[in-house]
């Protein structure tokens, strides 16, 4: 059996709050004075300037619903490329570009920032941080971004190594840099930041890996850190650095120093901003190990691992928290977007806070006091019969925590729901949310021990279950939140599905993931296409109609956005993911596409591929050799590189087919000397030999021979947990 050990950590995202809190505030009149122009009064009015899309998922409602009116049901069949612009990688593309007076701004792969004049298309300037490649061993889930905030002439972008970086809008040069994490813990930062009274806020990724959690804000002029707020406590000998902490403690064990290696509750995506309550609220994610059985045997609720957390934005003093999942054990992260809205419940107008969480839950909170309104499964969910909204806990099924014998987990640790944007219409109270359908099979990991370079998990991820769900799918919902009810479906795709954006004229645009049909049974080759139809679509947000398409050639994760520009609106969106069944090596067409109607710009055809042959050289290694080499790459390799090798491509080579099986020489100047360094693959000289690095290879050679004749015999390809990918809530 494998123990699944992560070596890359995940970038957090930082946003940035307008400074003034005394004084006159800017005036909207500000706007078009220089490039991101944008003000504390321009954010707080964001709303009423739908023309712009100014921060992240928006507005501060993070609502991702737009105000105009030009691209209507009857019209959006006219829809057509206005331009596009390359990106300079093959990575997955997660960023939500901005639009902010005529500039569009968006984040790609390694944290890179570019600025386009949103007329004609052309690329202003490209900042890149230079992020160290070595920073990947610290990566779970891909060299990704999810976004940027822009305040008062900068861009604010956090970089994979946990950098929060302000960008001067008009040259593309770093104006500051701030370190916001311990370079020597294994945090990184995949997230977006936001900004709101001066303050720039930005949390970490790395539950997986081994460090404490925690959100911090910034001083949006200098980046200095001006308050810090960590979701877990620390060694009790140490006392608590508030009363919040002093309560967290309380819900965690003594007889285990899970202390050790952070807890974990890493902040790694949602991050809101209330004006009306003047809050910040954010989600927290998993503890560290997931499993709760080797993390604190106590079984106490952890705190606040799984949490939605509100603090107060000035001073980041708690207010009040919501625990989405008691003890969590499952990777049950409570980072899923969030977003605040005003809806009537049981006749009485509420202001609240809504989350589509990991869990398979979709929460309604009163924003003011974190009380229960709502919880309701939006899909498969085995974990919990259900919450009971007087106590506000899950009804956990004894048997789903997996002491005894393994379960087959809904929604599995792909999550019900990951990073993708949600979008919420007042006009027809739906909230649309990019869904999972998940399965996966849990085990407790009888070897697991703890480490302090690579993944914690403390279950296994190849459990033998006769007749076990496996693998995951994902669509469009239309969920009322109200009722607690699904309104319609889109049909599903493999794999995730992309972020949602709607509109005043009831439309909502998303993108189909990878494109391929779920009911396509996916083996695990390479190559699944052909049949994926990635694409943008446009539906009637009442009806679930699909009204427009447009094939994107590559996966479509992002989440749309729209603006206005002289007078004609735009959709834009990022795009750029494996097609392919997961092929790394396939074109995957990196790009920013911008649509308008009656937009007449070709995409030029899709390049023709032919997968890598699956051509090892033959497996000679001893039995020894083999079980070194596989217990090393369990724990140096397989996160990124998949389970058994064969899997998990979309982000990573596929090593079964890499030309360096055939060469000892080859395959140790990538492993062991870091050759290819600068594209993510550092080198392991540190924590493998050259004796331990052969043994990987023989192993890979094995298991490429195994693959082959399963291949040629017609036999299902071994896999676990339906393997693809596991990205979505693993940060
Ligand atoms: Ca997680």
């Amino acid at each position: 059996m494998k123990k699944v050990t992560v070596l890359l950590g995940c970038a957090a995202a930082f946003l940035f709050v307008a400074c003034q809190t005394s004084g006159p505030q800017p005036s909207r009149a500000d706007a078009g004075r220089g490039p991101a122009n944008v003000t504390a009064q321009r954010l707080l009015d964001a709303e009423r300037e739908p023309s712009q899309w100014m921060t992240y998922n928006g507005s501060y409602s993070e609502q991702h619903y737009s105000r105009l009116t030009q691209i209507t049901r009857d019209n959006v069949k006219n829809l057509g490329l206005a331009w596009f612009s390359d990106y300079d990688t093959n990575l997955q593309q997660q960023g939500q570009p901005l639009f902010i007076d005529g500039v569009i701004y968006v984040s790609t792969a390694w944290t890179k920032v570019y600025a386009y004049d949103a007329k004609t298309g052309k690329q202003l300037w490209q900042y890149d941080p230079k992020t160290p490649g070595q920073t990947i061993r610290r990566v779970c889930c891909g060299i990704v971004n999810r976004g940027i905030a822009a305040y008062h002439g900068k861009i604010y972008v956090a970089t994979l190594e946990g950098r929060l970086v302000a960008i001067d809008a008009k040259t593309g040069k770093e104006a500051w840099s701030t370190q916001t994490v311990d370079p020597a813990k294994q945090y990184t930062i995949t997230g977006a930041p936001r900004v709101a009274k001066g303050l720039v806020f930005i949390g970490t990724s790395g539950g997986e890996f081994g460090i404490r959690g925690y959100v911090g804000a910034y001083d949006a002029d200098t980046g200095k850190e001006v308050w810090r707020f960590y979701t877990v406590p620390r060694n009790p000998a140490e006392g608590q650095e508030n009363k919040a902490l002093e309560m967290a403690a309380a819900t965690w064990g003594n007889g285990n120093d899970w202390w050790a290696i952070g807890g974990g509750g890493s902040v790694w995506d949602a991050i809101v901003y209330d004006p009306k309550t003047d809050f910040l609220y954010f989600g927290t994610g998993n503890g560290t190990p997931w499993n709760q059985h080797y993390r604190d045997p106590s079984g106490g609720d952890n705190l606040f691992l799984a949490s939605i957390v509100a603090v107060k934005a000035s001073t980041g003093e708690y207010v009040w928290h919501y625990q989405t999942t008691p003890g969590d054990t499952w990777d049950y992260d409570a980072v899923s977007p969030m977003m605040t809205a005003d809806i009537a419940i049981d006749g009485k107008p509420r202001h609240v806070v809504m989350q589509p969480c990991k869990n398979g839950f979709m929460y309604v909170l009163d924003a003011k006091t974190g009380e229960l309104l709502r919880a309701n499964a939006f899909t498969d969910v085995n974990w919990a019969d259900g919450v009971d909204l007087k106590t506000g806990r899950p009804r956990v099924v004894a048997d789903a925590r997996y002491a005894d014998k393994a379960w087959n987990l809904a929604p599995g640790v792909q999550g019900a729901h990951g990073w993708h944007s949600n979008a919420f219409s007042p006009d027809t109270g739906l909230i649309y949310i990019a869904t999972q359908e998940a399965y996966f099979t849990m085990a407790l990991d009888p070897t697991y021990k703890r480490a302090l370079v690579g993944a914690n998990n403390g279950a296994r991820f190849n459990a033998e279950l006769p007749g076990a769900k496996v693998g995951f799918t994902g669509y469009l919902q239309a969920w009322d939140p109200v009722a607690g009810k699904s309104v319609w479906k889109s049909e599903s795709n493999q794999g995730p599905t992309g972020g949602a954006l709607t509109t005043a004229t009831g439309l909502v645009f998303q993108g189909n993931g990878n494109g391929q049909p779920a009911s396509v049974v996916n083996t695990n080759a390479v190559g699944v296409g052909p049949g994926a139809k990635p694409q943008l679509r446009a539906f009637d947000a009442r009806t679930g109609e699909k009204l427009w398409a447009f094939d994107v050639q590559t996966g479509i994760l992002s989440s749309p956005i729209t603006y206005e520009l002289e007078g004609v609106q735009y959709v834009a969106v990022s795009v750029g993911a494996a097609v392919q069944g997961g092929d790394y090596y396939a074109p995957n067409y990196s790009r920013l596409l911008v649509f308008k109607a009656n937009g007449t710009a070709a995409l030029p055809p899709t390049k023709p591929y032919t997968a890598r042959p699956l051509d090892p050289p033959p497996s000679t290694a001893s039995a020894d050799v083999l079980k070194l080499g596989e217990a090393r790459y369990a724990q140096n390799c397989s996160i990124c590189h998949g389970d058994n090798g064969n899997v998990r491509g979309a982000n990573f080579p596929n090593l079964t087919r890499t030309p360096l099986l055939h060469a000892q020489e080859a395959f140790d100047a990538v492993v062991l000397q870091g050759v290819l360094n600068t594209r993510g693959m550092a080198s392991f000289a540190d924590t493998l030999t050259p004796q331990e690095s052969q043994a990987v290879r023989a192993y890979l050679v094995k298991r490429a021979n195994d693959l082959k004749s399963a291949t040629a015999a017609g036999a299902p390809v071994p896999s676990q947990n339906g393997a693809g990918t596991i990205e979505p809530g693993r940060q």
